[in-house]
């Protein structure tokens, strides 16, 4: 009998697509709801600082007289935190991933 249940595991694993894809020769395709990368609309940021504040992995920085954000991608943990309390909504997060990196640097914004 259980060369049967073998068999008919055999032959449904033939037949069925594979379970992995090949990326990134197949590009992989984001959900409505992925946590992605945060991004700032900035000539609406009125550097209040709130976001660096609060940001459980301290990603963010304010320069007030700079008029400068940033942001350091690798420390960010995509919690979506800064976004939900920005005051004029000015973040906002992406459904889509930032490009991978081996480098820290932070991603600086600034009020052109
Ligand atoms: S909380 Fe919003 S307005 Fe305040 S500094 Fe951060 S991004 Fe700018
Ligand atoms: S998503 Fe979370 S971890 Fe990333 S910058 Fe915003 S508050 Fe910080």
């Amino acid at each position: 009998m259980k060369i049967f249940v073998m068999a008919k595991k055999v032959l449904t694993s033939l037949c069925a697509r594979p379970a992995t894809f090949r990326y990134p020769l197949v590009p992989k395709t984001y959900y409505k709801n992925t946590r992605g990368s945060i991004t700032i609309d900035i000539n609406r940021c009125i550097y209040c600082g709130m976001c660096q504040r609060k940001c459980p992995a301290q990603a963010i920085l304010v320069t007030k007289a700079d008029k400068e954000w940033k942001i350091d991608r690798l420390r960010c943990v995509s919690c979506g935190y800064c976004v939900e309390l920005c005051p004029v909504k000015c973040l906002s997060m992406k459904n889509t991933y930032s490009a991978s990196t081996q480098i820290r640097e932070e991603e600086a914004f600034r009020r052109a």
